[in-house]
């Protein structure tokens, strides 16, 4: 049988300019994919209408072509596909997969409360899970508030990462999740999960931030009968304390580097070694040499430290 092509994608939320985590998760999706002659797809993620601006997105855009890591697709913005998250919104609703959920924000939190005074960790309580559709129509039709919540099977679940090996999680604590706000504004983890399958993406190769969304993603995966891709969590960037990369401690954003003088060879050949590790002592790699070199399986579970003095030095020879 033939080998499927290998399918990758960045999917930045356009809401700051390129952090050098994206940047991270970027090359390493772009390494992975050069080294396979597979696609690499950029695709905004803008669905957080408030947050999203178009001025990020060029940003993104621009410091991704000034570290040359091009891409073959897109890039795709989720906000001109909401035709098609609908679709798949109206599959789920029809085969009673998801339900319209008309809870106020005050009776969800007396349910959070009720369940925490219980002791009980909170999640959805499912009150809306069994009204009929005759009811549900209705409410509706009058304009009542609502979300559509996907109905989450209760299940012990596994996935294979590429680089932590199995991961396991059990559905029970999630209780039923909003996928979206309405029929035109699908919420992040519903529309990654439609994006992935109409992109036919094959490695989902990503922060391990998103290792909680993953299980999440993969029920709805299987409530539409869809391939599950990949999946790779790389390591957290840390401080040089050990805390999460933040703009308290370092700048973060890809611009602050490249006023500052920084080459786009450096920046690559720094980021391919936070969390990566190169089978001999070498440090110094060239882009071509990275894509003869570079191992996603050999990139560490725990998290990387930042070193500016590492990029100094590089940046220095
Ligand atoms: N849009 C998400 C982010 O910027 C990435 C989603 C993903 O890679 O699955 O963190």
């Amino acid at each position: 049988m033939k080998e499927k092509q290998i399918r990758t994608r960045l999917a930045p939320s356009p809401t700051g300019p390129l952090h050098i985590g994206t940047a991270r998760t970027g090359f390493f999706n772009w390494l992975f994919t050069r080294q396979n002659n597979g696609k690499f797809i950029l695709r905004i993620e803008d669905t957080d209408i408030e947050r999203s601006k178009p001025e990020f997105e060029k940003d993104i855009e621009e410091n991704l072509k000034w570290l040359g890591l091009d891409w073959d697709e897109g890039s795709y913005r989720q906000s001109q596909r909401l035709d098609i998250y609908e679709k798949y919104l109206n599959q789920l609703l029809k085969e009673k997969k998801a339900y319209y959920c008309f809870c106020s924000k005050e009776q969800l939190e007396e349910d959070r409360q009720a369940m925490l005074a219980q002791g009980l960790s909170p999640k959805y309580s499912g009150r809306c899970r069994s009204i009929s559709q005759e009811e549900t129509d209705k409410k509706i039709n009058r304009g009542e508030a609502a979300v559509i919540r996907f109905r989450v099977p209760e299940t012990d679940l596994e996935f294979n990462d590429l680089i932590r090996g199995k991961v396991k999680f059990n559905t029970s604590l999630l209780g039923d999740i909003v996928i979206a706000k309405n029929l035109r504004a699908p919420l992040f983890n519903f529309a990654v999960v439609i994006d992935d399958h109409e992109m036919e993406i094959t490695h989902v190769i990503r922060g391990e931030d998103h290792i909680p969304n993953t299980p999440k993603q993969i029920i709805i995966q299987r409530a539409l009968g869809f391939e599950e891709p990949r999946y790779a969590h790389l390591p957290l960037i840390l401080n040089p304390d050990k805390s999460k990369l933040s703009k308290r401690y370092l700048e973060t954003s890809l611009n602050d580097y490249r006023e500052r003088g920084y080459l786009p060879e450096a920046i690559l050949n720094f980021i391919a070694l936070i969390g990566w590790h190169p089978s001999d002592e070498k440090e110094i790699f060239s882009k071509e040499e990275l894509i003869n070199e570079f191992n996603l399986k050999k990139v560490q579970k725990a998290g990387a430290i930042f070193s500016v003095n590492k990029l100094d030095w590089l940046n220095s020879q």
